[in-house]
């Protein structure tokens, strides 16, 4: 991306605040102006006293006049100034607010259209996106600032300085002119140089915050294993790196920034004696108050390119994290597809016919699926980790689209579909990631948000929460993320209650739940399969030997299917995994302690 790119880019977000532009601008010019006013006064004041001083009838109330209206100018010009310069800061920052704000929320907008595979793209890991995004919005709202705060008045005053200058004389104007090339020259060089290592310092920064937040997150592995010294040499390591990096940075600006003085220095001294030369020999218009004035104007010529080399640097960085932004905004292959179907009412028969799917990453998950899902009935997904079945729930859900075959609801290709209708029409609980920030109450609510609040207790009644929630001090005002991953689990069963879906996909929903709860979420669960397509996932065979049918996944192909006592008997996956549950259960075992300790009811 190049800078005209750039603007380009950044131009329909500006745009909005054009108001903001034009009273920018407009400060701009009224501050370059009085910029120059003390050159104007410093010069009268000398020649106005310088000539008190020749003349014989030297009163001191021609001084005091001479002094009060010195005073006045300056005064006006401080607080004009004062005005100014606050009100330009003020403008200029309330349109980087203002543009910085649309930016991240234009962005969010659009990750929020975006179809899955955007999102299990490795560069889209989630720390990478939102790096990308911060910096590209950072740096993207400081070009505005640089641009409309800092480039833009300092330039203008520089440039009528200049103007100034070759106005009381050509010869000053020219050597002011010749010496800001060097002045520019050495800026540019000193940006260059320190370019890299100022990417350097940034990922060092990166990578040190990044590695006191491991540190913090496996406290508890560190200390267990006593590993704080190897933690420590780590964390030395980059501390070194960084110093040294810093140290680098400091030194070249350091010897760059002496160079700078050194020549602004002598373009002074050049001035000065240029400017006395002409005022010794009488060169018309040359008086001693010049030698102030000239050198007052030069002062503000120099003033912006001290600044050039940070503006240098922002603008680089601009151009390298507003292309990675940019690509994100502007990016509509990945918008999520939508047809237009919305049935009267969903009944929830899938038919998937000849599937196979490939992850975004080049990981083919699925092979020739072939399935029938009826309504009313309970279908469960069998198989060890990795076998497919959430991937299968993913295209039901059409997060992802077949690569071949065809996926239809009610008879109808999923494509079709309305896609914000589909999932109005499918509740969804999975093993994790399901609580947001927030109460308890708003974490149920999400499942419908106009739900009323007795239709959320009675929601949390359903998914056996409710006498937890209200044992809590705040009850469902509570923070649910505070909640164990197992009365978590259940807030998100009880926002798939609240939402009551005909068509529910339930992922390993009791995971991560004890014996008891398990227990009571198979019953909620029981309660909500009625006449409804349900599609569980389990490795709990006590759920799988409950369900209608099922089909028993490896590798990504369904290896046998139908009803579980039918594919038990035929052997084969399905037997293997029911067999070493069955083993892991101790079955045996605990038959004999039921019999023994128990009344024997369960295996009368
Ligand atoms: P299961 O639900 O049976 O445990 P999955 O459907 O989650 O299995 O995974 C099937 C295969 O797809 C696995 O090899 C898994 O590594 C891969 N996979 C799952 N999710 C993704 C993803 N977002 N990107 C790439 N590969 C994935």
């Amino acid at each position: 991306m190049n800078l005209i790119q750039l603007f380009k880019n950044i131009k329909p977000f500006v745009k909005p605040y054009k108001w903001l532009v034009v009273i920018t601008l407009i400060l701009t010019l009224i501050g370059s102006l009085i910029a120059q006013v003390n050159a104007v006064v410093l010069d009268r004041t000398v020649d106005a006293v310088n000539a008190l001083i020749g003349i014989k009838d030297f009163s001191w109330a021609k001084a005091a006049r001479i002094l009060t209206i010195i005073s006045i100018v300056l005064l006006s010009k401080e607080i004009i100034s004062a005005v100014v310069t606050f009100a330009q800061n003020y403008f200029g920052e309330r349109m980087r607010v203002f543009v910085s704000k649309d930016m991240s929320q234009s962005v969010i907008d659009k990750i929020l259209t975006f179809r899955m595979a955007f999102f299990s793209r490795q560069e889209n890991a989630t720390g990478q996106l939102q790096t990308r995004i911060d910096q590209g919005v950072s740096s993207l709202s400081r070009t505005v600032q640089n641009f409309f705060i800092d480039l833009l008045p300092l330039f203008t005053s520089a440039i009528l300085a200049l103007v100034l200058m070759f106005i009381a004389n050509v010869w000053v104007g020219l050597t002011a002119l010749f010496i800001v090339p060097i002045y520019f020259w050495i800026t540019v060089r000193q940006a260059r140089k320190l370019k890299g290592w100022r990417r350097n310092m940034r990922n060092y920064r990166e990578i040190k915050s990044h590695g006191v937040m491991n540190i913090i997150e496996s406290i508890n592995v560190i200390k267990s294993f006593n590993r704080e010294g190897i933690e420590s040499d780590k964390q030395w390591d980059i501390q070194t790196k960084f110093t040294d990096n810093q140290m680098a940075v400091r030194k070249t600006s350091f010897y760059y920034d002496a160079l700078k003085s050194f020549v602004r220095q002598v373009g002074t001294v050049l001035i000065i004696i240029l400017t006395a030369y002409l005022v010794l020999s009488g060169y018309p218009g040359m008086t001693i108050g010049k030698i102030m004035y000239h050198v007052m104007l030069f002062a503000n010529v120099t003033a912006p390119i001290t600044q050039l080399q940070r503006i240098f640097d922002d603008m680089n960085d601009a151009l390298i994290y507003a292309e990675g932004f940019f690509d994100i905004l502007n990016s509509d292959s990945d918008t999520e597809p939508s047809g237009n179907f919305r049935p009267e009412k969903v009944q929830g028969n899938f038919e998937i016919s000849g599937v196979d799917f490939t992850y975004p990453n080049g990981n083919k998950a699925l092979h020739n699926i072939n399935m029938k899902i009826e309504s009313g009935k309970i279908t469960a997904f069998v198989g060890l980790s990795g076998a497919g079945k959430s991937t299968i729930v993913n295209l039901l859900d059409k997060f992802y689209e077949p690569d071949c075959g065809s996926i239809k609801l009610d008879g109808v290709d999923l494509k079709e579909y309305d896609t914000h209708f589909l999932r109005d029409n499918i509740g969804l609980v999975l093993q994790k990631n399901h609580i947001f920030d927030g109460t308890i109450e708003e974490n149920i609510r999400y499942g419908r948000p106009d739900a009323s609040f007795e239709d959320i207790k009675e929601a949390a009644r359903k998914a056996y929460i409710y006498d937890q929630i209200t044992a809590l001090p705040e009850g469902f005002n509570s923070q649910a993320t505070a909640l164990s991953g197992g009365q978590q689990q259940r807030i998100a069963i009880a926002r798939m209650f609240l939402k009551n879906p005909p068509i529910i996909f339930l992922d390993e929903p009791t995971a991560s739940l004890d014996a008891i709860a398990t227990e009571q979420i198979k019953a909620s669960i029981d309660e909500i399969k009625r006449g409804r397509t349900v599609i569980i996932i389990s490795h709990s065979i006590s759920q799988i030997i409950d369900s209608d049918v099922i089909y028993a996944l490896k590798n990504g192909r369904v290896e046998q299917s139908g009803n579980p006592d039918e594919v038990y008997r035929q052997g084969g996956v399905y037997k293997d995994i029911v067999d070493a549950s069955a083993r892991s259960l101790n079955i045996e075992k605990l038959a004999q302690t039921l019999d023994t300790d128990g009344d024997g009811k369960m295996f009368d």
